[in-house]
């Protein structure tokens, strides 16, 4: 496809709304004029010309942008919709996070369902955001200072053929672990007075059970300092990871250091599907890992995807009633994603998975009925059918720090190897970010002045 267009600032957001559909123009071109309060946008899609003018009221630089982007995109949006009769489930929307758009509309007095159906998004999703909403109540909290910690153990047993994150298989990097864990020591002990008002910690992978009994014992050693200031009432998670490295001694240890919540992430309970991606565990360690971990009273998240190979409506749905029955707390349900890095997106044509959105209404069909609430959600670029991650809970079984992340509410202090640290200004509606170094040699070799940056980042 050739694109043109005349307004630099546009070009991505456009090319976003254009990624959305299967079919593609050859020849897209498009400018774009504000003049007293009109935003003109002219298309022309293989030859053939659309010309819009939308009216509004712009009351600051910030508003005039968001303004030209929205009726840029629903503009073209509405044309590609038409052309290709193809409807997204959310419409001209392309961000990650249509939840903190709705409590934007809202902080304004506006209700977000208006903006989002004259965006086109889908009934069915208005109502799961609405309900997002209302589950988020009593947790989201908008205040400066307010902190989340993230660990990050960017170690995995094997690598799953879908992943495109930095882990490697621990075979291969297991011999960086001990100075790994100095780092995480390192930049755990300086973190401490950046921390000001803790709201969650989360130790995530990778896959942090793929560490050792004792090498895991350090890591929590290291946050213990931190979290004990907080305990009482601050949530801790380990993402314990694939239930092949599931252990009674290293569930023992978290129950040891207070760790309130575990996540256990079987993606499919379908075995076929299972060694089809890479992992090395079965239907039956799953439930083995539940038994193992049942009698710590850990609430447990389960992970599921679907739009994995080539599982069928059924199969997915099987896996999200197997995942129900277990008990667990959190159910999250992803739409598979291929970035580039995954081994399937070469092998695959996954994304034009047709259906994808069959599975997502089963999902929610079957966990709503089951008294699962959503409390969260994100969608990602090059996700399959477009569209969203949702994790579900139990009533008042929510988890803080997903919340936090998604809505981007809260500091986030990351510490590890290709860990964001985020710095949110609530008031001034900012964010700035502090990014360590992604492989673990440089990292390790530049632990010192990471974790300068990220204390002066934090002052
Ligand atoms: S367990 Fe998770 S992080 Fe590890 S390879 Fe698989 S998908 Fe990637």
């Amino acid at each position: 496809m050739t694109f043109v267009t005349d307004c630099s600032f546009l070009e991505n957001e456009l090319l976003d709304v254009v990624r959305l559909f299967k079919r593609r123009p050859e020849m897209l071109t498009h400018s774009f004029v504000y003049e007293e309060g009109v935003f003109r946008n002219v298309f022309s899609v293989d030859g053939k010309e659309y010309f819009y003018e939308d009216g509004d009221t712009v009351r600051d630089e910030l508003e005039f942008k968001r303004l030209e982007r929205r009726y840029a995109k629903l503009r073209l949006y509405q044309i590609l919709s038409q052309t290709y009769l193809e409807k997204m489930p959310w419409g001209a929307l392309t961000g990650i996070r249509p939840t903190k758009l709705a409590y934007m509309e809202q902080e304004q007095g506006k209700d977000f369902a208006a903006l989002f159906r004259q965006m086109g998004v889908q009934e069915e999703n208005i109502r799961l955001v609405a309900q997002i909403l209302e589950a988020q109540k009593g947790i989201y909290e908008k205040k400066d200072g307010n902190t989340d910690l993230f660990v990050s153990i960017p170690f995995c047993p094997t690598k799953c053929a879908y992943c495109s994150f930095i882990t490697a298989p621990i075979e291969k990097t297991k011999h960086f672990l001990p100075a790994y864990l100095d780092c995480l020591e390192k930049e755990l002990a300086a973190a401490e007075e950046s921390v000001k008002n803790l709201r969650s910690v989360y130790i995530g992978g990778g896959t942090p059970f793929a560490l050792d009994v004792s090498e895991l014992e350090r890591v929590l050693q290291a946050v213990e300092p931190i979290y004990t200031a907080y305990s009482s009432r601050v949530e801790y998670t380990v993402e314990a990871g694939r239930p092949d490295v599931f252990s009674e001694e290293k569930l023992r240890l978290l129950k040891d250091y207070g760790v309130t919540r575990i996540c256990i992430n079987p993606q499919s309970f379908s075995d076929a599907t299972l060694q089809k991606i890479g992992r090395k565990h079965t239907e039956a360690d799953v439930y083995k890992a539940f038994a193992m971990s049942e009698k710590y009273g850990f609430s447990v998240n389960v992970d599921l995807i679907a739009g994995l190979a080539d599982e069928t409506p059924e199969i997915f749905a099987q896996s999200v009633q197997k995942a129900v029955e277990t008990g667990a707390d959190n159910i999250t349900v992803h739409c598979l994603s291929l970035k580039s890095g995954a081994k399937l997106k070469e092998e695959t044509d996954y994304l034009e998975n047709e259906h994808i959105s069959k599975m997502v209404s089963f999902s929610r069909e079957l966990l709503g009925g089951r008294g699962y609430v959503p409390y969260y959600m994100y969608r990602q670029k090059y996700q399959v059918g477009n569209n969203e991650n949702v994790g579900w809970t139990k009533p008042n079984k929510a988890c803080v720090y997903n919340i936090d992340i998604m809505e981007e509410i809260a500091d986030n202090l990351a510490v590890g190897a290709n860990a964001v640290s985020k710095r949110v200004y609530t008031e001034k509606g900012l964010i700035t970010r502090c990014a360590s170094q992604k492989d673990l040699p440089t990292y390790i070799a530049h632990v010192d002045e990471t974790i300068e940056k990220r204390r002066k980042f934090f002052l």
